[in-house]
């Protein structure tokens, strides 16, 4: 583990000022990802700054929606009543994720941030692009059984780990954030995590020193409250990722499906929504059939690299089983 620095900032300006004034900074929330990978040896911040302490606790009603503070923790956040009541999904979502010790240390915009946990990636013995660009990915090869079949590049297949996010996605969450020159700007929570391309270094659009403040549920998706169900997928009841999951919601009206969400988790490097197979279910009455044709378009790019070829069928599996516990066939 390699020497750093470290202090609190008391406001977003400070923290911001700090990380742009200091070579290699950190933001540090609950630290449940980050200090791991400092102590695994795998990321080596010279500077630290701990924003846990900064005002974004809160989860408000906001004009259009609720307002999820960054700084919340995961637990306050599941068991908050607006997000029970109104959205659903998120809150089971971040149930089954993690521990109760995780939950309650974990904040909501280090839960954004949170890293893969590809094994090469989180042991610096190996070759990976990720933590070392350029270096090649033992992955592709190798040991990839909870990795990605969708949105990969040649250079890497990292998953996304995050329920909460997966949920997120789906009911078109904008991120709020603070910018070094003064500014907030926002930006969807479905193209806030990149897809590796080129260079899978780069986990996220955020750009150098911008701060996340809160993550704002609309008012609108208040809507699939009554139809909605996040169904994830793993090797073992509790403490473990996903090796699949799918947030599905439906609004429903005269037995027709009105309005559809659904994002997959753990099956790309960001929630995945696909837009063309969310139109699908548009004015259709549920079935499993149409639920199959659905499933079969999500996955129709999806590919496999040996150990994770089980993820195709099993993402479609998923996605049909979801929506027919959503549309109360299942
Ligand atoms: Fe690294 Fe990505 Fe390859 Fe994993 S899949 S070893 S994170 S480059």
């Amino acid at each position: 583990m390699n020497p750093f620095q470290y202090s609190k900032a008391k406001t977003a300006e400070a923290a911001i000022s700090g990380y742009m004034q200091n070579e290699n900074s950190a933001y540090l929330a609950g630290g449940t990802n980050l200090i791991d990978r400092i102590r695994r040896d795998v990321t080596h911040p010279d500077y630290l700054i701990d924003v846990s302490e900064l005002p974004f606790s809160k989860i408000e009603k906001i004009d259009g929606g609720l307002r999820l503070g960054a700084m919340a923790s995961n637990s306050d956040t599941a068991d908050n009543e607006n997000v029970k009541n109104d959205y659903p999904i998120v809150s089971q979502a971040i149930l089954l994720g993690a521990t109760d010790q995780l939950r309650n240390k974990a904040t909501n915009g280090g839960n954004l941030m949170q890293r893969t946990r590809c094994s090469y990636y989180m042991s610096p013995h190996f070759a990976c692009n990720k933590r070392e660009p350029g270096s090649g990915c033992d992955a592709i090869d190798g040991h990839n059984r909870i990795l990605s079949v969708l949105g990969t590049s040649e250079k890497c297949i990292a998953s996304y780990p995050s329920d909460m996010c997966t949920a997120l996605a789906a009911l078109d969450a904008v991120v709020q954030i603070q910018t070094p020159n003064g500014g907030t700007r926002s930006l969807p929570l479905v193209d806030f995590r990149r897809l590796p391309g080129d260079s899978p270094e780069i986990d996220t659009n955020l750009k150098e020193g911008e701060l996340i403040t809160s993550i704002d549920l609309p008012e609108a998706s208040k809507a699939f409250a009554k139809a909605s169900h996040y169904l994830k997928v793993r090797d073992r009841h509790s403490y473990a990722f996903a090796l699949v999951s799918v947030a599905a919601a439906l609004v429903m009206e005269n037995g027709m499906i009105k309005d559809a969400r659904m994002a997959l988790g753990s099956v790309a490097a960001k929630p995945w929504r696909d837009k063309e197979a969310e139109a699908m279910f548009i004015g259709k009455k549920p079935s499993r059939a149409l639920f199959e044709q659905i499933a079969e378009k999500t996955m129709e790019g999806a590919k496999g690299y040996g150990e994770n070829d089980y993820k195709i069928k099993l993402g479609k599996r998923t996605i049909v089983k979801a929506f027919m516990e959503v549309s109360g066939l299942g």
